[in-house]
């Protein structure tokens, strides 16, 4: 069987995935959202790439440990861990508590999961659940000597890795030369706040006890505190948006080489950006599409689904309204293939197109290519029922829910339904003058009607 080969931003290279544990489970731990708004359209790209990879390491014969953490509480609106907690400033956008919005998003998450038909974490975990992991965390970081306190927080020494940056190829002295950025009392321009205190004389909706006073854990502090409690220091395959890479990801690495001398995960994946017109697809800047939009303009959400298998995780793809379309006339043509085909009791797939189908999935999750085989077969001569079991098959990968969907019958106008119902009704009153003058009339408008033991039957013609 063809090895599965992975690209690790790490090292910047395809590289063969081989689990750390060859008995026990792989561990996956991918950034969740940070629940202050409703993800969006783009957000769900990055989802969805994970959920690929997951069903990938399934197809593969692995079983994963999967752990997403909801990040509700102390991402900052800037990265330089200046400005306000997002989930705060999302309380006040919207007039309810911070708790409150962090419940109402993560439950919008979950049900936006569950119409992808992404697969569920095994572990789903809440930042302020684990408060206690990352004050532990950070107390051990200090007794190293990796931070320093500020006015207004407990800050992570950079300088004093010197392969800070690594993951995202930091130009560090560049970085320090050209210190446009104003920061503050922090000591070098890549330092990044642990913990952050409360704001004197106000007081937060989130805020906890902590050896160095009321206040709240960095965001990059969560992961690796999660990540450690759930997988342990060193797991196999860590991911994310590209977005990650500078900043987050690369202070997470720091944080737990500092406190474990490992670097997290052994493979480091990220799925590359959704653009809106070419442009990057922001929360913050107001406007964005979410599932449900969609879904208001009549479009299965699945069909965005089969929209992010046409792209290849580690290239951009662009959102049109014409490519949705696209996609979901593809889905639908797919699913009516699929459904024409019979299902055969003893039908067993050829191992050669077996192998083929695993050969791409494992090239780096070649999606768009494990698509088109997959329309080959759709339309190839092997007998139909093995046609049938292919798909079914490439869809534990595909995640289309071949299987599952059922064609809709074409909803019936009422005022048909009348007719016929005027007709049954004629005929159990023995008018067969009217019954058959309704009959008549139903069969100009289009339908035939049928008699059965029930009563009658609609079709179409
Ligand atoms: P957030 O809720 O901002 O923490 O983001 C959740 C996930 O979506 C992260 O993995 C981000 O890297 C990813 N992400 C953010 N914007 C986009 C985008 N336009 N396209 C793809 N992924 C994105
Ligand atoms: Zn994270």
């Amino acid at each position: 069987m063809a090895s599965l080969v992975l690209y690790d931003n790490y090292a910047r290279s395809l590289r063969e995935f081989r689990p750390l544990d060859p008995q026990g489970p792989v561990g996956l731990y991918t950034c969740g959202p940070t629940v202050y708004d409703y993800q969006h359209i783009g957000n769900y790209r990055t989802f969805l790439f994970e959920d690929l990879l997951k069903r990938v390491l399934l197809w593969n014969g692995y079983r994963v440990r999967h752990v997403m953490n909801i990040t509700d509480v102390g991402h900052l609106t800037s990265d330089a861990d200046t400005g306000e907690d997002k989930m705060e400033k999302g309380a006040r956008r919207t007039g309810r508590s911070a708790w409150q919005i962090a419940a109402l998003y993560t439950q919008a998450f979950v049900d936006d999961i569950r119409a992808l038909n992404i697969l569920p974490a095994d572990v789903l975990s809440r930042a302020t659940d684990h408060i206690a992991e990352q004050i532990a965390f950070i107390v051990d970081l200090e007794q190293r000597g990796y931070t320093y306190r500020t006015s207004d927080g407990i800050y992570f020494d950079t300088s004093r890795q010197a392969d800070y940056g690594y993951l995202a190829r930091l130009d560090r002295a560049g970085l320090e030369a050209g210190k446009r950025v104003d920061i503050g009392e922090k000591r070098n321009a890549t330092d990044f706040a642990l913990w952050k205190f409360s704001p004197p004389g106000s007081t937060r909706q989130m805020e906890w006890d902590s050896p160095w006073g009321k206040g709240f854990p960095g965001w990059h502090i969560e992961c690796s505190a999660m990540a450690q409690r759930y997988l342990g220091n060193w797991f196999d395959i860590h991911c994310g948006g590209e977005d990650h890479i500078p900043v987050h990801h690369t202070n997470e690495i720091a944080q737990t080489e500092a406190r474990a001398g490992t670097r997290l995960a052994n493979f480091w994946m990220h799925g590359y950006f959704l653009l809106a017109n070419d442009a990057k697809m922001a929360k913050s800047a107001g406007e964005f599409l979410r599932i449900a939009a969609l879904a208001e303009r009549g479009y299965d959400p699945l069909a965005f689904r089969y929209l992010c298998l046409t792209g290849h995780y580690r290239t951009q793809l662009n959102f049109t309204w014409e490519a949705l379309d696209a996609a979901a006339t593809g889905l639908g043509r797919m699913r009516t293939a699929f459904h024409a085909l019979p299902s055969g009791a003893d039908a067993t797939i050829p191992a050669d197109l077996l192998e083929r189908f695993t050969a791409l999935v494992n090239d780096d999750l070649n999606a768009p290519r494990a698509l088109a085989l997959a329309w080959e077969t759709l339309r190839g001569d092997l007998p139909a029922p093995l046609r049938r079991a292919a798909l079914a098959r490439f869809d534990d990968v595909f995640g289309l829910g071949l299987a599952q969907w059922q064609p809709v019958e074409a909803a019936i106008p009422e005022a048909i339904t009348a007719l016929a119902q005027a007709r049954a009704d004629a005929r159990k009153a023995r008018n067969w003058a009217e019954a058959d003058r309704l009959r008549a009339a139903l069969q100009d408008a289009g339908y035939d009607v049928e008699d059965t033991p029930g009563g009658y039957a609609l079709k179409q013609k």
